[in-house]
């Protein structure tokens, strides 16, 4: 069932889009950004972020460690930790707190309130800005006095690929 579903995302991501655009563009602005800021893009940090931006999926900070060892021998947590943190304060990636893991930001290049839509199938995460839900949200925070310091919304379910493939085999 698992192996099914990993088979044919695959196929499906190739379908869907061009994910090598996706990496170029977030790499590429990763180096602008970091240019722009006077930052460093260290050779680490931009590695944890093409590792992060494999896929679409959420990417556990140990698995990062795995990945990068052979390229980087001294690597320890704390290393990949430190990279994680500096590229969410440049806004480049976000933190998917219900799973405990990350995925690639692309969109604005700075910290943001975010819908997070984490598939439970596939693990893909789609980004929404749903600003709409973001005001009432934040009216429904001070209403209650409330200081979130949490900028994303989590749901979990099942995303729209994996639904039409469950579809598919009824
Ligand atoms: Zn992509
Ligand atoms: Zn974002
Ligand atoms: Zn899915």
């Amino acid at each position: 069932m698992y192996s099914l579903a990993e088979a044919s995302q695959s196929n499906r991501h190739s379908l869907e889009h061009d994910h090598k655009k996706c990496v170029s563009k977030a790499l590429g602005m990763a180096e602008h950004l970091c240019g722009v800021r006077g930052v460093k893009l260290t050779p680490i940090r931009q590695q944890v972020l093409e590792l992060i931006w494999d896929s679409h999926k959420a990417v556990k900070a140990y698995d990062l460690l795995d990945r990068i060892k052979p390229l980087q021998h001294a690597a320890k947590p704390t290393t990949i930790y430190r990279a994680l943190d500096f590229l969410i304060e440049q806004g480049l990636i976000h933190r998917v707190e219900s799973l405990n893991a990350f995925v690639g930001c692309s969109c604005s290049g700075h910290q943001h309130e975010l819908l997070l839509l984490i598939c439970k199938c596939c693990n893909d995460v789609e980004e929404r800005l749903a600003p709409k839900v973001m005001a009432a949200l934040s009216q429904e925070f001070s209403q209650a006095g409330f200081v979130a310091s949490s900028k994303a919304i989590e749901a979990q379910g099942i995303c729209v690929k994996c639904s039409d493939v469950q579809g598919n085999q009824h």
